[in-house]
């Protein structure tokens, strides 16, 4: 299957590697306020921010499984539960 993605599938895939991204800067972020800024409360506000994040961003266009964002994503990503390609036949 080497088709090129559709615009939208294109679309989603640049979304969820920068959501990736994004993710892995939360992640960071929180373990550095919880080591250096000694405040746990800011560290558990950004994984709560994070997680929201990722289940409204992060899931199946075909099915709305929430996916594991740590998962590398590629142009032929299957999802785990409906088994579609996740950035292909979305038109
Ligand atoms: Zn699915």
């Amino acid at each position: 299957m080497q088709k090129n993605l559709s615009e939208k599938g294109t679309a989603l895939l640049a979304k969820f590697k920068k959501f990736q991204k994004i993710s892995l800067f939360l992640y960071a972020l929180a373990a550095m306020s919880f080591v250096f800024l000694h405040n746990p409360l800011m560290a558990i506000a950004v994984v709560v921010l994070d997680i929201f994040l990722e289940v409204k961003i992060y899931i199946c266009p075909h099915c709305g499984k929430t996916l594991d964002c740590r998962r590398k994503v590629a142009e032929d990503t299957c999802c785990p539960r409906c088994e579609k390609y996740l950035f292909r036949g979305l038109d």
